[in-house]
């Protein structure tokens, strides 16, 4: 009998397995599809200055709509791009969307997200300065966010390919910082110009338990080694406070705007109700 349940149990298993194997290859071919056609499209997130709330950057953020299933979430596609190295076209069509869309709005910061995959690539720096040039866009206007994963890189290829790209006035940003294994120790050997606080520290503000003292730690920290600071997922006017009383530089979130495509960032600047639209 327990043979019987154990086999039983393995083939459930198999079959879930099959049928995860099936979605991954299902969801393969559909982005195939989809950056061939006009499926993809980059939304950007307004990124203001805590202190006056001032307009300062977008961060450009991947949109997948699939003709049949609608819109699908980056953080479910975009671990399968990364096994499929589907994130390398993924990225540079990202990229120069960003790149082309900023030279409309000379005083804004352009903030991409680039995986480690793509940055272990030997000509990734090569192909960011050409795209660069295409669009005609000053390097010191991008930013490039990356995580902790992009570096524990035996090649070396991701630190040169950063180094390479700093020494163009491109600066780099680390995401989601605090969610990593190690974040604090990274900060000592990584060349990064920002840190970005992970929503999961702002969403505690207010609630017992919460992480102010650790978002100020993390603002001290970053202060000390001359870097910068950009809070995450900022969703009530509470949270808008503490970062702005912790001293932090830029914030981001909800309650200042959601991602937008391209068109309600050029309705902004026209109107000038990016400028100090939470006070
Ligand atoms: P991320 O880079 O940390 O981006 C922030 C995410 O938080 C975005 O989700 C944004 O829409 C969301 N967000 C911003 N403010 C708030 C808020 O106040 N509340 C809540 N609940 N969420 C907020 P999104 O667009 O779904 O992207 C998820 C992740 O997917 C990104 O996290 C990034 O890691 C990845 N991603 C997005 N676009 C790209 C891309 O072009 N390339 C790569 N490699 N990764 C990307
Ligand atoms: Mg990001
Ligand atoms: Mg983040
Ligand atoms: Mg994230």
């Amino acid at each position: 009998h327990a043979k019987a349940a154990g086999r039983n149990r393995y083939a459930i298993f198999g079959s879930h397995m099959d049928e995860l194997v099936r979605a991954r290859r299902q969801m393969e071919q559909d982005l195939r599809i989809a950056l061939e056609g006009h499926q993809i499209s980059v939304h950007y997130q307004p990124v203001y200055s805590a202190k006056d709330q001032v307009l300062k950057g977008v961060e450009a953020l991947v949109r997948w709509r699939h003709p049949q299933k609608g819109a699908i979430p980056p953080d479910v596609f975009i671990p399968v791009a990364e096994e499929t190295r589907l994130i390398e076209p993924l990225g540079e069509l990202v990229l120069r969307e960003a790149c082309f869309a900023a030279v409309h709005w000379p005083d804004l910061t352009v903030a991409v997200n680039v995986s480690a995959i793509e940055l272990r690539n030997e000509t990734y720096a090569m192909r960011v300065l050409s795209t660069l040039n295409a669009a005609g866009l000053n390097p010191t206007r991008l930013e490039i966010e990356i995580t902790e994963s992009a570096l524990g890189d035996n090649s070396g290829h991701c630190e040169r390919n950063i180094a390479a790209l700093r020494a163009l006035g491109i600066r780099f940003a680390l995401d989601d910082f605090g969610t990593g294994f190690s974040s604090f120790g990274r900060l000592q050997s990584l060349d990064v110009d920002r840190i970005k606080i992970d929503k999961c520290f702002v969403d505690g503000f207010g609630k017992p338990g919460g992480n102010e003292e650790i978002v100020r730690a993390m603002i001290k920290l970053a202060q000390a080694k001359g870097l910068r600071t950009t809070a995450e997922g900022i969703e009530t006017p509470e949270q808008n406070a503490v970062l702005q009383r912790l001293g932090c530089d830029d914030v981001q979130g909800y309650l200042l705007s959601r991602p937008v495509p391209a068109a309600a960032i050029d309705a902004m600047l026209a109107s000038d109700a990016g400028i100090g639209r939470a006070l």
